[in-house]
Parts: structure tokens; C-alpha cells; sequence
């Protein structure tokens, strides 16, 4: 919880409104881990990277991810490597436009994930790399979640096998918690943790609200349950070996009960002789991690989102609050977009 204003003074400071759930912590071992999955930073936002930068250094880093199809591991996004090596194949680039050409299924309109998917690569690849590991992730059929969803991934007829082509691709040199520890250290900031919002919201003075929690719980579930969509981390330590991956993810859309592994050190470019990874087991219940982008729950956050609307001294910022699949940079253009216009605000009750 973030009591960013102070009423005496009417000073007010740029509002943090990132996910507790981004920290970084030192495992037992002393590998630096994400106890909530891999946190992976990359924008196109200069104006977001300056505002980060204010708090923290930066590492290069660009994440690469393998995806276990059969006794292969092939680059996911699918490139001109994947279709090579998984047909043996020896195309150029033109070559690999040629080959998704016939193999994608031509949708008029993309209406869905499973539309987005074999209109660009056709059925041989959705079923190989898209559609288990959406079951698995989601516990939805592709056709069943937002085009958005399967859109995120990008196809690619070059080599190039980044996962993300932002322009600034990076990690905070000593990591999130560091930075956010440098975001908050402000006299005008006091800092929580372990308050849950329910046991404090009625004695909580304010006169502005900023809340970031599934907004549904916020009105006390008038309308009905959004649902979201939970993760179990199971993280391994291996004392004295090199990586044991070859890079940061390996995902299995169709083996196992997991959907990825990743290995820290990819990540952060720790110096350790152990290595510690994380395996990411998707869940129906427990902490709320993701909307689940699909018709009918969209349908159902805008009449939240209509009541969010007319409660005028509160806003609603983040992943669960406004129901939406953002990415780290995205969670930060939507706080400071939301800290301008609450400053915007203020300024003009003062005068
Ligand atoms: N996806 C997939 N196969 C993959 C990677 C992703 O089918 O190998 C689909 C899946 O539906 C997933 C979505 O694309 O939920 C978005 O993937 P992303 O890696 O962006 O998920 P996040 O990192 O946000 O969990």
C-alpha cells in the first residue's frame, strides 16, 4: 500500500504503482530469483525508460526462449530456423514466407487467439506450439480467448530469435527490488506490506484513492466474479554446474503440467557456481495473476469499469484493476498516465 500524498503540505509525489509481485529476492542458495516468474523488462517508451532510470542502472538483456517440440528445441517465435529445423528444411527468407504462405489458413476477420494462429501459420505449427501450451496456461481452448492473446507472439521469417524487438531491452542492473526500493524512499511515502486492502479500507484516510487490486473485489463482486488466472512457481536449485539451459526460457507447450522453465541467471548475468530455475505451473485458483482476455469477461469489466468511472476520488491502475494483460512497461505508462492526470487534478482543486 502507497500513502503517497501529504495532506498537511499538499505535496505530492510521483505515484509507484507497480506490481508488488515484479520484486527480487536472494534464494538460499544466494541465486538472485523472482519469486513470481520471470520479470522481463523491454519498451518501446522513452518516456518510461527515463522514469525507471531515475531509480535504477540497466543491464542488456535479450530474452531468448526455445519451445520442446518432440526431442527438438526450436525457437519460439516461430522464425525461419523453426520451420528448417523442425521440416529439415534448408529455406531462405523468402523461402519461409513462401512455406507459412501455404501453410497459414486465410481468416477474413481475426476474431480470436485460434484465428490469429492459423491465419498466420496455418494448423501443423498451432497445433505444435500454440494450442497445448494456451490449454495449459489458460484452461481455454485458443478460440475461446482474445485475439490479443496468441497476437502477443509475432511470426518471423528471418533468423532473428529475441523474443521481444523493443528498442531498450534491459534489466535493472541490481535488480527490482532495488529500484523500487530507490522509487520509494521518499518522505512523503510510507510503504506497507502484508496490509490487506479489505482489513484497512474503512479506517484508511484519503483523499485520493489509488488502488491496484482486481477491481471486482473493490465492489464487492456486485456484478459477479471476474475471473483471473493464477500461477504456481516451482523453483529448483542445482549446486555446481554450468547453465544448464542455453537460454532464459525453455517452454513445453505439450509435455509436462508446466508451461516454461526459466533459469535466473540468464536473467540478471549473476556469477554463481549453482544454478536456480523456476517452473511455471498455471493454476484456477490462488493469487490473482491474469485477466483472462475473452469476450464475455471484457464484457463484464466494463460494468465495473462504469462504476470505476463515477467513484471519483479513487483510480483504478494495473493488471487487475483495469483488467488488462500489461506488460511491465505498459503497467508503468498506465501509472504515470494516471499520476498525470491525478496531478493534473489536484492542482486545479487547489486553485
Ligand atoms: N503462447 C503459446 N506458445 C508459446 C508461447 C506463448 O501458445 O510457446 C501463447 C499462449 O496463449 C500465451 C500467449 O501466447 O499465454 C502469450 O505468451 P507470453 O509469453 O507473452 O505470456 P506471458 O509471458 O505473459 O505469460
Amino acid at each position: 500500500m502507497t500513502r503517497p500524498i501529504g495532506s498537511s503540505t499538499f505535496k505530492f509525489a510521483r505515484l509507484n504503482l507497480l506490481s508488488v509481485n515484479a520484486f527480487d529476492t536472494f534464494d538460499a542458495h544466494g541465486v538472485q530469483v523472482h519469486p513470481y516468474g520471470p520479470h522481463i523488462f523491454h519498451t518501446n517508451s522513452a518516456r518510461i525508460v527515463e522514469f525507471l532510470s531515475r531509480f535504477t542502472q540497466w543491464r542488456p538483456y535479450e530474452h531468448r526462449v526455445l519451445a520442446k517440440v518432440g526431442e527438438l528445441l526450436l525457437p519460439i517465435p516461430i522464425n525461419r530456423t523453426t520451420i528448417n529445423r523442425l521440416y529439415g528444411l534448408a529455406l531462405d527468407e523468402a523461402g519461409a514466407a513462401a512455406f507459412l504462405d501455404q501453410a497459414r489458413e486465410p481468416r477474413a476477420t481475426l476474431a480470436n487467439s485460434e484465428d490469429v494462429v492459423l491465419n498466420s501459420v496455418g494448423r501443423d505449427l498451432c497445433e505444435k506450439f500454440y494450442r497445448g501450451y494456451t490449454r495449459k496456461q489458460w484452461g481455454l481452448d485458443l478460440a475461446q480467448l482474445a485475439a490479443g492473446v496468441a497476437a502477443r507472439i509475432p511470426v518471423r521469417t528471418t533468423d532473428d530469435d529475441r523474443y521481444f524487438t523493443d528498442t531498450f531491452q534491459c534489466m535493472p542492473a541490481a535488480g527490482y527490488t532495488a529500484m523500487f526500493q530507490r522509487m520509494l524512499d521518499h518522505p512523503l511515502i510510507t510503504f506497507e506490506t502484508g496490509v490487506a486492502f479489505e482489513a484497512v479500507r474503512q479506517a484508511l484516510p484519503y483523499r485520493h484513492l489509488v488502488y491496484t487490486g482486481p477491481i471486482d473485489a473493490y465492489f464487492d463482486h456486485c456484478y459477479g466474479r471476474l475471473p483471473y488466472r493464477s500461477l504456481e512457481f516451482q523453483h529448483e536449485h542445482r549446486r555446481a554446474t554450468p547453465l544448464v539451459q542455453t537460454v532464459g526460457t525453455v517452454n513445453y507447450p505439450n509435455d509436462f503440467e508446466f508451461t516454461r522453465s526459466t533459469e535466473f541467471r540468464h536473467l540478471t548475468g549473476q556469477p554463481h557456481d549453482g544454478t536456480t530455475l523456476v517452473r511455471e505451473y498455471p493454476r484456477a485458483h490462488g493469487e490473482s495473476f491474469y485477466p483472462i482476455p475473452a469476450a464475455d469477461n471484457e464484457a463484464l469489466y466494463q460494468r465495473y469499469k462504469a462504476r470505476a468511472a463515477a467513484t471519483a476520488d479513487v483510480t483504478f491502475v494495473g493488471r487487475l484493476a483495469q483488467y488488462r494483460y500489461y506488460n511491465m512497461d505498459q503497467v508503468v505508462g498506465a501509472a504515470l498516465a494516471a499520476s498525470d492526470g491525478l496531478v493534473a487534478r489536484l492542482l486545479k482543486r487547489r486553485t
